[in-house]
């Protein structure tokens, strides 16, 4: 007896009568000790019961007679089957080529795209850069409102000072 559950598929496979002769004791032994899947043992014959009433349902058309022709005009008989080329020394550095293009190619992709992906999170979890304070721009800007344009002399010197406060 198995000790953790099959999958499902075998237990399908077992309600089908599609296990070979020692797997199929095997999981029989199981089903009988454990309840749960004896209840999925059950469904899954119960749904095939079901599935076994149904009426058959014929097809509006004959897919063998469009398929049969095609399939007959382009068989190969064993003489016109392709072969594997002659493993010359130079097929044989043909086919490390394709053999290196099969593993770099892929390789090379999946670097490309896991260092895209380290860079767009490294971009996502760096610390936000400090951006300029408006305050000086908007306080140069107030300063056109002021009593004196900028550039003029002043008159006195608590005129002329940003805050406003004498000093
Ligand atoms: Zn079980």
């Amino acid at each position: 007896m198995t000790r953790s559950c099959p999958p499902l598929d075998t237990l399908s496979a077992l309600a089908d009568d599609a296990l070979t002769p020692g797997i199929r004791e095997d999981v029989l032994a199981h089903v009988s000790a454990c309840p749960c899947c004896s209840a999925k043992l059950e469904d899954l014959r119960a749904l095939r019961a079901a599935f076994g009433s149904l009426p058959p349902t014929p097809l509006g058309t004959d897919l063998a007679t469009v398929l049969l022709p095609r399939l007959i005009a382009t068989a190969h008989t064993p003489d016109e089957m392709p072969r594997p080329p002659a493993r010359g020394p130079v097929t044989r550095l043909a086919g490390w080529k394709d053999f290196l293009r099969a593993i770099l190619v892929p390789s090379a992709a999946s670097a490309a795209a896991l260092g895209l992906g380290l860079q767009l999170g490294a971009i996502l979890l760096a610390p936000p850069t400090p951006q300029p304070v408006a305050q000086p721009v908007m306080l140069s800007a107030m300063s056109l409102f002021g009593s004196m344009p900028p550039g003029n002399l002043c008159p006195r010197p608590d005129a002329c000072n940003p805050t406003g406060n004498p000093q």
